[in-house]
């Protein structure tokens, strides 16, 4: 497996890959994997000749009271499970080399990135549409997988790859959950024992409105309603945010909801933030 720090590196590589008749499926990532990650490089595994998976947190998509000094970093171990799970190449560029101190150029967020995360994490997916374009013109993918857990960046990231003419096939993946529940993120790690047990009730209140959409609910109110008494049990689970939204084009759905659509909700427990989401559909949807 390649390690390659640098962005000429990576594209000399990716050119060469090409020059082979071959394709290139990437897998960006903030590092300190998780099942949930491995599963999308197997994906891509599926979708291309040679896998990419960049480990980079990126400082552009935190805003100043967050997490970015904090989050988890393990580079060998990232590392060792990259090289068993057949990675061709980790991307593993320093700050500086992906913001070079004149670096000036950033994505401008459309209406839609300035609801739910963006509502609460101000200028979030200017950072994230940010480092997918530059993460792209390094990598230069065929194929990109990311998870639907994170499925209003996912949006996003399709319209900028449909937007700005990428020529990347944007790849989606299931969310991966612990046994329990729990959809697997890097920052499942923060939770306390006790945290980590009553985290689970962001996918059962999920799982409630999954029932009541699919016995033919049709009024949002109804369905956000029932998801209230089962995040209530968690005293310390503070709600950021808990919507329906059309899965076309991610706007909140208020009144009727017409199916499929998506549930997304972020919840604080303790100082933790957690996101999931799930598509809902009526009975007599497959
Ligand atoms: P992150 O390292 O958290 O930025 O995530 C990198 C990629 O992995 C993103 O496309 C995420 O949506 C995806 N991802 C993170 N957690 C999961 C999960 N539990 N299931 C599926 N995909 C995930």
């Amino acid at each position: 497996m390649e390690i390659i720090t640098s962005v000429t590196t990576m594209q000399r590589w990716s050119r060469e890959v090409h020059r082979q008749g071959q394709t290139v499926a990437f897998v960006p990532t903030m590092g300190y994997l998780h099942e949930g990650h491995l599963a999308l490089i197997r994906a891509a595994q599926t979708a291309g000749d040679k896998v990419v998976v960049s480990l980079f947190v990126n400082p552009t998509q935190f805003g100043p009271q967050e997490d970015f000094a904090h989050y988890p970093r393990d580079r060998a171990r990232d590392e060792a499970l990259c090289r068993d799970a057949d990675v061709a190449a980790c991307f593993i560029p320093a700050t500086e080399e992906m913001y070079a101190p004149d670096h000036q150029i950033y994505m401008e967020e459309p209406a839609a990135a300035r609801l739910l995360e963006g509502a609460h994490r101000p200028g979030h997916f200017r950072g994230v549409l940010t480092v997918v374009a530059k993460l792209f013109g390094a990598v230069q993918p065929d194929v990109a997988v990311f998870g639907e857990k994170d499925a209003q960046q996912l949006w996003l990231v399709e319209k900028l790859v449909a937007d700005l003419n990428f020529p990347v096939r944007i790849m989606a993946h299931p969310t991966v959950r612990e046994p329990d529940g729990l959809a697997m993120s890097s920052r499942n790690k923060y939770l306390q024992p006790a945290q980590r047990e009553r985290a689970t009730c962001l996918y059962r209140a999920l799982q409630v409105a999954a029932q009541k959409v699919a016995a033919g609910e049709t009024r949002a109110a109804v369905v956000l309603e029932s998801m209230q008494p089962v995040l209530a049990t968690v005293p310390e689970a503070r709600i950021d945010y808990v919507a329906l939204v059309d899965p076309g084009t991610f706007r909140p759905l208020e009144q009727e909801v017409s199916t499929p659509c998506r549930a997304v909700l972020a919840v604080r427990i303790g100082s933790t933030r957690l996101i999931d989401t799930m598509l809902l559909s009526a009975g007599n949807e497959t």
